[in-house]
């Protein structure tokens, strides 16, 4: 694979991963998520989980086994969240290594291909889970609930510089744009 198809996500959600919904994760057969942690679960340096995504953990874990795995190397922050959600876990995973997340693929019995990398970040999430042959998807980072503090400079400068690569950041496959819950 040439770096334009490894930092091709297979869909991108224009929203946060709280608009990914079992009906998606259906529609595209998947039976696990690995997932990200900081900036796609929680705000970075957030010590817990939401509401918000406790009920989405809820509901997902209904239709797709669930891991996370972080780069983050706090056991105390990292695991607090983890146990808060009731959520197996690897930290200190490096992405885009591959070790950790196949591992979790491993844990889970499954192929990789139907196990979606979930992640805030093309050079880390995206790269690492197209590596493996998972299925891709990249989300709007949780990055500060105050709006003044939305911008995201590491994520914008990796956009631009995958388009450089030649990545054209549209999915491979079908499109969400903007999904808001009634
Ligand atoms: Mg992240």
């Amino acid at each position: 694979m040439n770096w334009n198809e490894l930092l091709q996500p297979d869909l991108i959600l224009e929203a946060s991963i709280l608009n990914l919904t079992p009906d998606i994760v259906q529609q595209y057969e998947l039976k696990g998520l690995v997932l990200d942690v900081d900036e796609t679960l929680v705000p970075f340096n957030a010590v817990d989980a939401s509401s918000e995504l406790q009920d989405w953990v809820k509901q997902m874990r209904e239709v797709v086994s669930l891991w996370l795995v972080s780069n983050n190397i706090s056991e105390v922050r990292i695991g607090n969240i983890a146990r808060s959600l009731d959520l197996p876990y690897y930290l200190g995973a490096a992405k885009p290594s591959r070790r950790k997340i196949r591992a979790a693929v491993e844990q889970m019995n499954l192929p990789a291909n139907e196990v979606g990398m979930v992640g805030d970040r093309l050079f880390t999430d995206v790269l690492a889970g197209n590596r493996l042959d998972m299925f891709t998807i990249l989300v709007e980072p949780i990055v500060h609930a105050d709006v003044a503090m939305r911008s995201h400079p590491i994520r914008n400068f990796e956009v631009w510089i995958s388009e450089i690569l030649g990545a054209t950041i549209n999915p491979k496959k079908q499109r969400f744009t903007k999904i808001h819950k009634d």
